[in-house]
């Protein structure tokens, strides 16, 4: 498999097309994967947001008076309003803002991001990434990934990880095949889109490197079963249930 940032884009702004953007760029091929990242598909759609703009309510403010004692940093009550208003839930409010966007991705302070963007305060993430992500796979003829970098429970660091994506299952599914020993495998089931955000990821890299844009080449899903299954939902989710438990909702 070969990874490639597609070369010279320019800044992304409100109303650009993405698809032809990258088009214009690379010869791209039917089974090439194509990983952008959140940012600049949030910028080319007018999801951005000036705090000048933002009026808080009382449970922005209230949250960030807390978070503000907690942590001894100052909190924008505005951001936190920003916060609640591109979330459907709230897991944690404090020592941070862990939320559910309305596509059921869970993250801190629902993937909002200061970094590589010059034209306003913030970037939400993509109100709908597989949406978007249809819309570019039908323009450039193959698979897409809508890639963000995100934090990890229990792991120092943060790494890409998918938040839409067409053309490809989410996961391929090991179940029933066997390993080297001749055991039959009964749980893996492998977020391929994940590992591929991740890869384009490492080759983005997160500050002025200029390559949101990545094409995985060569990559093989191989003869396995696929699912669309990435984001948990609250009644398979264990650990999610347990935060109910904290004392800080
Ligand atoms: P995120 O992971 O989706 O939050 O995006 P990052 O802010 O980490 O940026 C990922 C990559 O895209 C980095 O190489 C940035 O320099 C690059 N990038 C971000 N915005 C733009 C843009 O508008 N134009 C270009 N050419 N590169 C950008
Ligand atoms: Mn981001
Ligand atoms: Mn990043
Ligand atoms: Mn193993």
């Amino acid at each position: 498999m070969n990874v490639f940032a597609v070369p010279d884009l320019p800044e992304i702004r409100a109303g650009d097309d993405l698809g032809a953007l990258i088009d214009e760029r690379v010869d791209v091929r039917a089974d090439d994967i194509i990983c952008v990242a959140s940012t600049v598909v949030s910028k080319a759609n007018g999801r951005t947001v000036d705090l000048a703009d933002v009026t808080a309510g009382s449970r922005a403010i209230e949250i960030a008076e807390r978070l503000e004692s907690l942590t001894g940093e100052e909190k924008d009550p505005r951001f936190a309003q920003v916060v609640l208003d591109e979330s459907t839930d709230l897991l944690l409010s404090a020592p941070f803002l862990l939320t559910e966007t309305p596509f059921g991705h869970i993250t801190v302070n629902a993937g909002i991001d200061r970094s590589n963007v010059p034209d306003a305060d913030l970037v939400l993430l993509p109100s709908e990434p597989s949406t978007t992500a249809e819309a570019l796979s039908a323009a450039l003829g193959a698979p897409v990934i809508v890639t963000d970098t995100c934090g990890r429970p229990f792991r120092h660091g943060q790494r890409g990880v998918a938040i839409g994506w067409a053309g490809l299952p989410a996961s391929r599914d090991w179940r029933g095949e066997y390993d080297r020993d001749g055991h039959e495998l009964e749980v893996t089931v492998e977020a391929v889109v994940d590992e591929l955000a991740a890869a384009a990821n490492l080759l983005s890299g997160e500050g002025d490197g200029g390559t949101p844009a990545v094409v995985i080449r060569d990559f093989e899903f191989g003869d396995h079963g696929g699912s669309d299954e990435l984001f948990r939902t609250y009644d398979g989710d264990l650990v999610r249930q347990a935060l109910e438990e904290w004392e800080y909702r």
